[in-house]
Formats: structure tokens, sequence, C-alpha cells
């Protein structure tokens, strides 16, 4: 990790290497933005750079020099300085003021939150994901508390990350604020956060709010192909439907996009045959829908959007290089000439319309029925 190693956010790093360079660090900051943006990764990297033994310090900028005790920590998150708070289960019983926010966790669950900090230190794009962690409860905010109380163990600042801030329950966000009323030397608190707007005016008024926008598709693409080894092809696939997110394409990484892509156009040539395509179309709508699995759904809808897209755009144009499916150019021609001067964007709206209906729980079968009935209405210009 580096700041190198953090995709795009130039202007949020400027801002932090010159407010360390030039002493202003604030007590509190508020990175915001959609998830996957790095606001994580931005902060874990703040905190190792301020803590860093021996950084290396240039006009500009400010680097961890990642061979100091305190670097190897932090990249392990092991850093006694820096501490990293999310969700975590209820456990049986948190009420007892004296409870550690893990007290009450069993075994298995300690493990698991181990296992997904794992991950962090070696992807901090990763978002831990804990069964049943929901909300960042008054425990956790009391152990805050109680670390920036106490005198540190090791020369350097302390710094608090609340990852998903929005998840801070009423009360823990009430102690929380209290936290942040009362600044302490040496110490940073971070806020990130994916719905700022819903974060009390309180907090968010007392820390410096910084916006963390959407990364380029090209960022992605490079990211993936360097880091995670993607072909490019599949990457600038990937890349276009992460909609700015890297933690979205590393999530897209692991599905076969290829294959799904093959199997729902393969489902809008069946709807679009001229004759006896109810009895197909019904047995692979139930196949593609059977596991129930919403996301899946979701995801192939919006693989199948961006096919249409590409069929209407090289309708207008003709131009291979427009094309986002590139392995898909031939397809994409012949689909295109059978349909010539199809009303695509009405095609699009009804597959957008699908997806909303998906994320909304509307009965997956009958929405993909509607879709398909819809193009084919559209396609085979019948009169409904
Ligand atoms: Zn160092």
């Amino acid at each position: 990790m580096s700041w190198n190693s953090i995709i795009g956010q130039h202007r949020v790093k400027n801002i932090l290497q010159h407010a360390i360079t030039e002493n202003k660090i604030a007590h509190g900051y508020c990175f915001w933005g959609m998830n996957g943006v790095g606001k994580d990764a931005l902060a874990l990297e703040f905190a190792k750079v301020v803590n860093c033994i021996d950084p290396l310090v240039t006009n500009n900028s400010i680097e961890a020099c990642e061979s100091c005790r305190s670097c190897h920590q932090a990249n392990k998150l092991e850093h006694p300085n820096i501490k990293l708070v999310f969700s975590l289960p209820a456990g049986k019983s948190t009420d007892s003021r004296d409870d550690s926010p893990v007290s009450r966790l069993t075994d298995d669950q300690i493990k698991l939150i181990q296992e997904q900090m794992q991950l962090k230190s070696e992807n901090p794009y990763h978002d831990i994901t804990i069964p049943n962690a929901s909300q960042i409860r008054i425990s956790s905010i009391r152990d805050v508390k109680k670390s920036v109380t106490m005198s540190a163990s090791q020369a350097g600042r302390r710094v608090v990350i609340i990852s998903n801030a929005d998840e801070m329950t009423t009360e823990a966000a009430n102690a929380f604020l209290k936290t942040l009323e009362e600044p302490h030397d040496q110490v940073t608190l971070i806020l990130t956060t994916a719905r700022h707007d819903t974060l009390p005016q309180t907090i968010l008024s007392r820390c410096q709010q910084i916006y963390c926008e959407p990364l380029s598709d090209e960022d992605i693409t490079s990211n993936l192909v360097a880091k995670m080894d993607v072909d490019p092809s599949e990457a600038r696939l990937i890349s276009s439907f992460a909609q700015g997110s890297y933690a979205k394409a590393c999530e897209f990484m692991d599905e076969d996009m290829r294959a799904m892509r093959l199997d729902v156009v393969d489902i809008l040539r069946s709807a679009l045959k001229r004759s006896a395509y109810r009895a197909e179309l019904l047995t692979k709508i139930d196949k593609l829908t059977g596991e129930k699995d919403r996301t899946r759904v979701e995801m192939m809808l919006m693989l199948l959007m961006l096919w249409l897209r590409d069929c209407y755009t090289y309708s207008l144009t003709g131009i291979d290089s427009m094309i986002i499916n590139i392995d898909q150019q031939e397809t994409i021609g012949k689909f295109s000439g059978a349909f010539e001067g199809a009303d695509y964007p009405a095609a699009i709206q009804a597959v957008e319309e699908a997806i909303s209906h998906v994320r909304r729980n509307v009965q997956l079968q009958l929405t993909i029925l509607t879709m398909l009935i819809t193009c084919r209405r559209i396609f085979l210009r019948e009169v409904a």
C-alpha cells in the first residue's frame, strides 16, 4: 500500500498530504462518496503516513516509508494507534457498560471477523461483511472513547476510522458526538460513508467533509489488469458495470460475466423467435430465476442492457470501436442488421424497468417475462 496504490482520488490525496506536511490535520474528517471508491483505503493510508517513523517528504508530498515497524503494523491492520471500527453482530447481550464490543461474540464470529480483517489488510477496497452485522453499536463507540483517552502505547497520531459510519445507531452516534466535541491532542477521527446525508448534522458540522468521487472506467480497467490479472477485454466489460466502484468491480470479477451474458442474450433470442417461442422461453426464464438470486438476475439484466445499448450504438454508427462488448462485434452486427430501425430506447427502458422491479422485490418470473414480451413487441413490431 502507498498513495500510489490508491486508485484515482488525486484531489483527496493532495488535500491529505497537504494537511500532514503543513501540520494542519483536522480533528475529524468525513470521507463521503459511493461505495467502493476508496474511502477506507484513503483513511488507512493517511493513518499509516502520520504514524510512519521515517516518512519520505518532498515539496508537496509525504509518503510512508513502507519499511519501518509502524508501517508494517499499519499494513497488517495491527497498529496500536490505528483503530478500524465497523458493524459487528449483536452478540448475546451488549448492554453491560464494561463489555468490549467483541466480548459477547462466539468463537466462530470472532474467527470470521479476523478473516475479514485479513482480507481488508490485503485489499483495502474489500468491503467487510459479517452476517447479522448491520449496526455500529454503543459498545464500539465506548471502546473508541476509551482508546482515545488512554495514553498511547506508541508514539505517533492515533487515528480512529469509523467505516460506514451511517451504520451507527442513534445511541452510538450521540456517544460519538461527545468524543468529537472533546478534541484530544494527536487524535484524528475519520468517518467514511456512502450515505452522509443520513448522519446527524451535529456530527458532520464538526468534521472536515471530503467528497471522494466515482472512479473512471479507465482507472478501474487498468487496475483490474495490473493488480488482479484480468484479461483486458474482460476488465473493460467489468468496469463498464462497476459504475465507478472498484469494490463492485472486484465482486463482478468473481462472476463469470461472459457466461451470464451468453445466457441472457440467448433468452432474448428465444423471445424473438417468430413462432413457437413460448414453451422454450418459459423454461429458460424458470432456469434463470430458479435460484432466486436477485443480485445475479439484476447483473444479468444489466448485461442485457449494455448489450442492447451496443446494438443501438452500432445500428446508428456502424463503428466497432464504440462497442463495450468488444468480443461480440460480429453478433452485435448481426443483431442490429436483423432488427434495423427497431426502437432500441424503448427496449432499453423496458430492461431498466425490470431492473428496478427486481430491486423492489417484485416477482422475478413475472418481471422477466413482462420485459421479454415488451422486447418482442418492440423488435418484431407486434401490435399490443
Ligand atoms: Zn514507515
